[in-house]
């Protein structure tokens, strides 16, 4: 079973139909008093290696929590920080770890309000919870035929930075290495972005399980079909590279933990959006009635092997 037939069939019936809790289907719940409230967990050797500095693996897993903030277009307000760590973790480590939190603290202004603590005699598992604030925060139902559709930074990053970490990654330049395994190491939320798409974008997503997925996420909450022109996906230098090298298109749509934002807009508001400044934002299809997620590579159908990444219970 993969985790979204879990999580609906086994526990959306627990939201009791309940509109703060938008049928699990969010990035987000919303509850009274403008809350914006999401949860999101990383395991030792399932989200990251295990030997990364434990500074980067905090600020990691508050960002990631940050970037479905970010899709609400909600400011940081606290988080709760529940940790499962093995015996032989060392003082050293957690120390290191506490310091990762307060510089991701001081960046994106929120502070720690609670949490957990326990030992497992598994690998590492930790979560946050971050609370944010909007009152009138986007959702991904929004969408409708004729939106334009577009999303921030590079797609593809992350899923080659995994490989490098994984030591997988050959025929790449070094710099083009180490720039790859950043993205993956240190996801950066958009919430500036998010802040400022509020009054313009009518749905949005952050993308963490590869854009074909997500997009299916909005395509699905707002039945709508969404059309994306491959050559406008926005690719780094690094990525390119690779796919000069005979790497396939399909794995950077596929692959996770990109954490940018896709979102759509009405015709009469893409000016704005395009002259957002200090954001880097591309145009990568159309919203049009029916249903699914289209890619099409000049004008040819591709045909996605894997859409995306779940985890399988
Ligand atoms: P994201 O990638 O945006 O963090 P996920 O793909 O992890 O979101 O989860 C999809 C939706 O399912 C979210 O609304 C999340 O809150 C919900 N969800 C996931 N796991 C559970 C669970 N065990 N219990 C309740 N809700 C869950
Ligand atoms: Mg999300």
């Amino acid at each position: 079973m993969d985790e979204f037939t879990c999580i609906a069939r086994y526990f959306a019936p627990l939201t009791e139909g309940r509109g703060e809790a938008r049928g699990l289907t969010d990035d987000a719940a919303l509850l009274p008093g403008s809350l914006v409230v999401t949860t999101d967990t990383l395991v030792e050797g399932v989200h990251y290696i295990g030997n990364e500095p434990p500074a980067l693996i905090a600020r990691k897993l508050l960002a990631v929590s940050l970037s479905d903030l970010a899709a609400k277009g909600a400011s940081p307000y606290c988080y709760f920080l529940n940790l499962s760590l093995p015996r032989y973790t060392g003082e050293n480590w957690i120390a290191c770890f506490a310091s990762g939190l307060r510089q991701a603290q001081e960046e994106y202004g929120l502070f720690l309000a609670g949490g957990d603590t326990t030992s497992t005699t598994g690998p590492a598992v930790m979560s946050v919870t971050a609370l944010g604030l909007n009152d009138r925060p986007l959702s991904r139902c929004g969408a409708s035929h004729g939106d334009a559709l577009y999303v921030s930074g590079t797609i593809g990053d992350a899923v080659l930075g995994l490989e490098a970490a994984r030591g997988e990654l050959t025929g790449v330049s070094a710099e083009d290495h180490r720039y790859l395994l950043d993205r993956f190491r240190l996801p950066q939320p958009r919430l500036a972005l998010g802040i400022a798409l509020q009054e313009l974008a009518t749905a949005m997503i952050d993308v963490s399980d590869g854009l074909a997925q997500d997009a299916g996420h909005i395509a699905r909450a707002s039945g709508v079909r969404l059309e994306i022109e491959a050559e406008h996906i926005p690719f780094s230098v690094a990525a390119r590279n690779w796919l000069d090298q005979g790497g396939d298109m399909m794995a950077l749509l596929a692959g996770g933990d990109d954490y940018e934002l896709l979102f759509t807009v009405p015709p009469s508001r893409c000016g704005l959006v395009e002259s957002l400044a200090g954001h880097r934002i591309s145009y990568i299809g159309k919203v049009r009635e029916g249903e699914g997620v289209a890619i099409t590579d000049s004008g040819k159908l591709l045909i996605l092997k894997e859409k995306g990444w779940r985890h399988r219970i």
